[in-house]
């Protein structure tokens, strides 16, 4: 007898009427039409089964933390890393871990079930890293957390020298961090930050991890560690393993080097996270009008075949006082922002929070297909567009065949003389011609 049996169910790529069979965690068919006795059998009704939602970029030692120790009064990147610095040594265990696992109930219920979070690794006590290597242990039957050692104060530039911090850098990764980070556009030259580039890349490739940097976060379009880090990737061997976060500068870089940029980027197998909720509130600060929006070029690398993912990146910090786990409103963002409105771009905006970033965090067993783990989240849409069009309501969120979280249908009922008892904001009742 199976495990679970999902019927009816529209799948992401098109494929209507579909059943899901789930046996021992794993997929073992999918199918138009299965019967096959099961402990539970649920009827889709035809809506959309995707697989789980993935945030390739967040700051998980710093969410839920908005206010404290006081708001980010201006709203700015840089008053938010005062203000972030100005809470670092009120920080605790307790707090930290108790912040960030809410976070995971959150996207648990949001149908986000595995993160790729930056730790802040400037701090010699390595507070943050002790604390979310806890979360990741405790959230692991249920989120895929990566970590990432972030120097956030420049591995080079940080108050402490760079040899301390290099030092920092590697007992986090010593202790379990799975990802080698970096902020190259932060050091104190751009040289500074293509040597912090070139070290850090060969850290990685000595100990066989994976790379995520924070690179270009700025509006500055003559940065360049885009470049550094397609060619470190190169030169090392690193191809497919290395992530470049924002570039936000390439919104604003000349079109003919990007047009030398991108293939680059393409050949070192670079994945890429933009970071549109962000972006778009960060970014173009220091201009009048027009203000640039600032998110990287996401259609043009997409059509220069480079893997870009959306990132949530901020939740209620001091960076971002909104946010709620939610990878839909990420997508409706990057949709906006990048003008990805043809069905085609819509649907790569979908993958842009599920396919995409499995690939950029290496996930194995992702996906609906037989063989994959039976991870799945059941939306309230049709399809995926109009999954990003409503942030579709999470009906059920499974792992490994069990149920994390449900949630009601969203219907509004009405109380209108002539008009219909209720309204889900679906398209398909709505007369056509
Ligand atoms: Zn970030």
């Amino acid at each position: 007898m199976l495990d679970l049996l999902i019927q009816n169910a529209t799948l992401p790529d098109g494929r209507s009427s579909m059943s899901v069979a789930v046996q021992d965690g794993r997929i073992v068919e999918v199918a138009p039409g299965l019967q096959a006795p099961a402990h539970d059998t649920v009827d889709a009704e035809g809506q959309l089964l995707s697989p789980p939602f993935i945030d390739a970029h967040f700051h998980m030692d710093a969410t839920l933390s908005y206010g404290l120790p006081r708001v980010n009064a201006s709203g700015t990147l840089l008053e938010g890393i005062a203000v972030w610095g100005e809470l670092k040594p009120h920080l605790t265990h307790e707090a930290l871990v108790g912040r960030a696992m809410a976070y995971c109930d959150w996207a648990v219920g949001k149908g986000l079930l595995a993160i790729r979070t930056h730790v802040d690794v400037c701090d010699p006590r390595l507070l943050a890293v002790d604390a979310l290597l806890e979360v990741k242990r405790r959230v692991a039957p249920y989120i895929d957390l990566q970590l990432v050692a972030f120097p956030q104060d420049g591995v080079l530039r940080g108050p402490l020298g760079a040899d301390q911090h290099l030092q920092t850098l590697k007992r986090a990764l010593d202790k379990g961090v799975d990802v080698v980070g970096g902020i190259p556009h932060f050091e104190r030259t751009m040289a500074d930050g293509a040597l912090s580039v070139k070290l850090l890349c060969e850290l990685a490739a000595e100990r066989g991890l994976r790379v995520d940097m924070h690179c270009d976060e700025s509006d500055d379009p003559h940065s360049r560690h885009i470049e550094s880090l397609a060619y470190e990737t190169q030169r090392l061997g690193l191809q497919g393993r290395v992530t470049g976060s924002h570039l936000t500068s390439m919104h604003s870089m000349d079109n003919y080097y990007v047009s030398k940029l991108i293939p680059l980027i393409a050949e070192a197998g670079l994945h890429v996270v933009a970071n549109p909720l962000i972006n778009i509130t960060l970014q173009g600060r220091h201009d009048s009008y027009p203000k640039r929006r600032g998110m990287t070029r996401v259609p043009e690398l997409l059509a220069g075949g480079v893997n870009v993912s959306f990132g949530q990146d901020c939740t209620m910090d001091p960076w971002y006082s909104l946010g709620s786990g939610d990878m839909l409103e990420v997508a409706h963002m990057g949709l906006h922002v990048g003008q990805m409105t043809s069905q085609a771009a819509m649907a790569q905006c979908f993958e842009a929070v599920t396919t995409h970033p499995a690939q950029a965090l290496g996930l194995e067993g992702y996906g609906i297909a037989v063989g994959c783990h039976a991870d799945m989240v059941l939306l309230q849409a049709s399809d995926p567009a109009e999954a990003i069009r409503l942030r579709a309501t999470r009906l059920r969120v499974y792992r490994r065949g069990k149920l994390l979280a449900q949630a009601p249908a969203n219907t509004s009922t009405l109380h209108m003389q002539g008009r219909p008892a209720s309204t889900a904001f679906r398209h398909e009742s709505i007369p056509r011609f």
